[in-house]
């Protein structure tokens, strides 16, 4: 019986960076993606050219049907295995004032992180409790801990996270399943590319955004062994932007 690791938005930024690191600390990994097969190719390969194994399954994670189908899929291919560590960690932004802010806006940043999370993890999570083994790392963000102006959307998907991993923990923390939040400050991805990274780095006390192999390690500890006894926990990697 093989232990996989399932990263949601593995295929590029700080998914692909934890993708990579779970793979160093020994585990298969399946990278799940939505639409950039090429950004997913390059990934799979830095895994495999590292000693790694790595599956790519791409669907959406917005989609309740798509979510089935794909890790139904996966578990008739791998009969003897089990989805050991989850990390609920692709998302999207949609910036706005909220005067200005159409339903879509609203509706995908929702649906994308929020939703998303709730229909991966609610299968997941079966397996974990049968197992008696499991870690769950959900990626929220400083937004939804501070909350940032444009952002009412992202900001409270975010938050909603926080509140839903913090249940979870307790729901499931006597079957040996820890569910914890990594929240990221500035990270230099794509996500960010838009942003001016030489004015905002003044506000930030380590004076510089982050990079994804520095959120990948907190994720990394939250999914190993050592981290058995921590639950329900956001531990924030914002090089002391803190709320
Ligand atoms: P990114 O570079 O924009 O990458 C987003 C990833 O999510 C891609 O792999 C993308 O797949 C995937 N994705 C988007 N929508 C999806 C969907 N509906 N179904 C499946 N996959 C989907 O983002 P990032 O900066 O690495 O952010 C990763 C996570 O960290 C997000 O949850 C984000 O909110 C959070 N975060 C980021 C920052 C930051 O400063 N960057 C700060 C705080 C929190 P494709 O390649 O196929 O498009």
């Amino acid at each position: 019986m093989k232990k996989y690791a399932l990263i949601t938005g593995g295929s590029r930024g700080i998914g692909r960076a934890v993708a990579m690191r779970l793979s160093r600390d020994g585990m298969p990994v399946i990278v799940n993606y939505v639409s950039n097969d090429a950004a997913a190719e390059e990934t799979k390969q830095m895994i495999e050219s590292q000693g790694g194994v790595c599956e790519l399954l791409k669907f959406d994670i917005a989609d309740a049907q798509a979510v089935d189908a794909a890790l139904q899929q996966w578990e008739d291919f791998h009969p003897d295995d089990y989805i050991a560590v989850l990390v609920n960690n692709a998302g999207t932004r949609r910036d706005n004032l909220m005067i200005m802010m159409g339903d879509d806006d609203w509706h995908s940043v929702i649906d994308t992180p929020l939703n998303g999370f709730f229909y991966i993890t609610r299968r997941v999570v079966k397996t974990m409790i049968r197992q008696r083994d499991g870690r769950i790392v959900n990626m929220a963000s400083l937004s939804g801990l501070k909350g940032v102006p444009g952002q009412t959307n992202y900001s409270a998907a975010k938050a909603a996270i926080i509140g839903a991993t913090k249940a979870l923990a307790q729901e499931v923390a006597k079957r040996k399943v820890t569910v914890n939040a990594v929240a990221p400050g500035f990270i230099a991805t794509d996500m960010t590319a838009g942003l001016d990274e030489a004015a905002l780095s003044k506000m930030i006390p380590a004076q510089r955004f982050g990079t994804p192999d520095e959120v990948a390690a907190a994720v990394a500890f939250l999914a190993s062994p050592e981290a058995s006894y921590i639950t329900g926990q956001v531990l924030q990697v914002n090089g002391g932007l803190y709320s």
